[in-house]
């Protein structure tokens, strides 16, 4: 009930405004986004790369409305991927972008030629792009993109959010050589028509989907900050005959940073998501949708600035 109301604030212009301008959230937003500036999201980069693990960055911004602000968007990450080259990062930073914010909701062939021009800019200075998944909406022609991305770019990344029905099947087909798969459990409120409801049957679903991508030839991304989710993984990753090269556990910035760091002096690869940038309200809701204790102490800090 509360994620749902969460959720829909998340969507809610009013709401937004009234977040953005409290000062708690500040707090809040330093502990979940790196920053507004490509130099902050270099220098959180540097941080997590200096103590072994790998990062993929996403500049915040999503459901944009015109031409202008999705080449706004795609400048940015030129702006970034350059900076990461310059400071020597890109063997261990890579990106991760929104198809929304680059143009899909009112050009989706410009979006894909945005999102090429991301690839092609990261392919120049040797590193890979994710696309990440959105609300169910817009699920397919994520993954018709992510395809065409994939033609001249097979490394290209594809998310898929195990609440979803359709995504056991989904990971069997984009688990082919090469390919690069990010499990999450999916963060957006979906109808029951679509979506597993129950925390159980999502749980379920990810695990089936684990056994399809470890049991396929492309890299795992398993993006979960879930414990027995990671146990399950590591267990699952041995039964597949999979050495830990050949998968990553990923996870987002500032939730269980030790947990973090515990896999990648276990040996496992360990990829942490930054997100940075103004637009960090939609992403900042989502995280206080996924945990009650994040929204009570939001609420508490309101409360103590009266
Ligand atoms: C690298 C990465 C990329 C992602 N990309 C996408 C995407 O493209 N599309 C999409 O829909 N979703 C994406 N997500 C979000 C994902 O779908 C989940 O909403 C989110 O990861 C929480 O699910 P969980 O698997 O961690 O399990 P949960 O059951 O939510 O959490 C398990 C445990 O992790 C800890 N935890 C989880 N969330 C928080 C939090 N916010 N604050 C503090 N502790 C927490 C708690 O200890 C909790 O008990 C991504 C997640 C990651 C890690």
């Amino acid at each position: 009930m509360l994620r749902s109301v969460i959720l829909a604030a998340s969507r809610n212009k009013w709401v937004e405004r009234r977040v953005e301008t409290t000062p708690i959230s500040r707090g809040l937003v330093k502990r979940f986004v790196a920053g507004t500036t490509t130099a902050d999201a270099v220098a959180a980069t540097r941080a997590l790369v200096d103590d072994g693990l790998l990062v993929t960055l996403d500049y915040l911004g999503e459901d944009t409305f015109n031409t202008a602000q999705a080449e706004h968007t795609r400048d940015e990450y030129f702006k970034l991927l350059t900076a990461l080259n310059a400071d020597g990062l890109t063997h261990a930073a890579e990106v991760s972008v929104k198809l929304t914010a680059l143009g899909l909701l009112f050009d989706p062939e410009g979006a894909y030629l945005n999102a090429k021009a991301i690839c092609d800019a990261a392919a120049e200075v040797g590193t890979t792009v994710t696309v990440d998944m959105e609300d169910h909406t817009v699920t397919d022609a994520t993954l018709d993109i992510v395809n065409r991305l994939r033609e001249d770019h097979p490394w290209a990344g594809a998310v898929l959010q195990a609440y979803l029905r359709r995504t056991e099947g989904d990971c069997k087909e984009f688990a082919g050589p090469g390919s690069r798969v990010r499990l999450c459990k999916g963060a957006y409120k979906e109808p029951e028509s679509v979506a597993y409801q129950a925390r159980l049957d999502v749980d379920r679903s990810y695990v089936r989907c684990i056994n399809a991508l470890m049991n396929g030839q492309g890299t795992p991304m398993l993006a979960t900050h879930d414990p027995r989710l990671i146990e399950i993984a590591k267990d699952r990753a041995k039964w597949f005959d999979r050495d830990k090269d050949s998968f990553e556990f990923q996870m987002l910035y500032g939730i269980r940073p030790a947990e973090q760091k515990k896999l990648a002096a276990e040996g496992h690869k360990v990829r942490v998501y930054i997100p940075y940038g103004d637009e960090w309200y939609g992403y900042l809701m989502r995280r206080l949708a996924e945990r009650p204790a994040n929204m009570a102490f939001f609420l508490r800090g309101v409360a103590s600035k009266k």
